[in-house]
């Protein structure tokens, strides 16, 4: 028997662990991407792309495809599809695992400073204009355009819609994992006076982080919002062993 494990993506850990599930011939898992980027990684596994219509369609969509297990392994920042998850699993009667993975924490040689969502970010911009690499992903843009004395970085996966205000700024189209030399070199080349960051967590984009603490170069870093989450596991190694406890589980089951 097989396991039916439906992975809520769009990060790097969803498709890693997307990856190793491939390589186990008892796990049946598919990747769902909300649909986001056009340019997706290829994928070992089945996918699909979309919103489900909310919790209720995400509910139908577990019971039409008799999905044993749903893996939120989502983006921190995603508060939406996290609260769908927690409510289609309980109202669908399917097992939950949430991955998040943990927050970053400075070290004696950083300098964060910690702002509760991206308004604030906007809001801790020094006033004299200054040149700030902006790694916030690109659906967050558009509130910095409130201070447009700035000359901006952008770093995105794919190209943005840049708001009308904006009138002072470079894109670089990068997918991570990224690398903390090159990123310094990026920094550095760019003469970087502040970096702004979701406090996404995980390794792929950590490189900036110690690429400012090697140039003494401070950060802007935004706080999570809180998601519905009970049990958290923290990693794609959990993931894996709770995944395997549920197929033994079935398994016994059905004998
Ligand atoms: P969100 O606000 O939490 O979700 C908005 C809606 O998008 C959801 O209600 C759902 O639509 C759909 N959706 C989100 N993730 C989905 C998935 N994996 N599969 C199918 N549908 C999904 O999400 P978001 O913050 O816009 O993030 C969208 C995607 O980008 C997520 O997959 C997330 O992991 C990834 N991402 C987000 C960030 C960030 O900073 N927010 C950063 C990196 C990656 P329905 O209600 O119609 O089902």
């Amino acid at each position: 028997m097989t396991l039916r494990v439906l992975i809520l993506g769009g990060t790097f850990e969803a498709n890693e662990l997307a990856r190793r599930l491939a390589a186990d011939a008892r796990m049946c898992p598919t990747l769902s991407y909300a649909g986001r980027t056009a340019n997706r990684r290829p994928a070992l596994t089945p996918i699909r792309v979309g919103g489900f219509g909310g919790a209720n369609g995400l509910a139908e969509y577990l019971k039409r495809e008799a999905i044993d297990v749903l893996v939120d392994a989502t983006h921190p920042f995603a508060v939406q599809i996290s609260g769908n998850a927690a409510s289609a699993a309980a109202s669908a009667n399917v097992a939950l695992i949430v991955l998040e993975r943990p927050a970053w924490q400075p070290g004696p040689l950083d300098r964060w400073t910690f702002v509760p969502d991206l308004y604030a970010a906007v809001a801790a911009l020094p006033s004299d204009p200054s040149r700030i690499f902006l790694a916030v992903g690109r659906q967050s843009i558009a509130p910095f355009a409130a201070k447009p004395q700035h000359h901006y970085l952008i770093r995105v996966i794919e190209p943005p819609e840049v708001p009308k205000g904006l009138t002072s700024y470079e894109i670089v189209s990068q997918r991570p994992p990224f690398r903390c030399d090159i990123d310094a070199a990026l920094l550095r080349s760019k003469r970087i006076d502040l970096v702004v960051t979701k406090n996404s967590g995980g390794t792929a984009a950590f490189a900036k982080l110690k690429a400012a603490r090697q140039l003494g170069v401070p950060v802007i870093i935004i706080d999570r919002p809180v998601r519905p989450s009970s049990a958290v596991v923290e990693s794609v190694d959990d993931v894996i062993m709770e995944l395997d406890h549920h197929h033994d589980t079935l398994a016994k089951r059905s004998v």
